[in-house]
């Protein structure tokens, strides 16, 4: 069953053509700041998922690597997507929180571990990697 989702106005709208089962959180101070928040998200290969109202996607690219989708209407945060070269190139992390029903998606893993504010955590005990590990899996040259 294919997944839909939306930002807060509904300018910007997406069907995902793959399965949606799992999520991932990312602690890391940028994702903090651009969600608000934890951002919660699953993962989508470029082609499995077609926008609706993409001229009111705008995209900040917050480091050499990767770029950040939001509308430009109400500036809800859509997805992170990586830049860089290599098998990663293209991929969209979508939020969890833009999806129309979010039930049934679990919360699998946890990243950028080191980065996460010591006032909360989620409850369980998921597979986790620190910031210096993803790095080198989605940047290897980067440094
Ligand atoms: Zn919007
Ligand atoms: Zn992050």
């Amino acid at each position: 069953m294919s997944k839909t989702g939306s930002c807060l106005c509904g300018a910007v709208k997406y069907r995902v053509k793959s399965e949606v089962s799992r999520a991932g959180a990312c602690h890391c101070g940028m994702c903090r700041k651009w969600s608000g928040g934890i951002f919660l998200a699953f993962q989508v290969a470029p082609g499995d998922v077609d926008f609706e109202g993409k001229e009111n996607i705008a995209c900040y690219a917050s480091s050499d690597w990767a770029e950040r989708g939001f509308c430009r209407n109400c500036g809800s945060s859509l997805f992170y997507r990586v830049t860089a070269g290599g098998p990663h190139q293209g991929q969209y992390h979508l939020g969890m929180g833009t999806l129309d029903e979010p039930d049934g998606v679990a919360l699998t893993s946890e990243i950028f571990t080191d980065q996460k504010p010591d006032g909360y955590r989620f409850a369980g005990d998921l597979p986790g990697m620190t910031g210096a590990e993803v790095i080198a899996m989605f940047a290897p040259d980067s440094e």
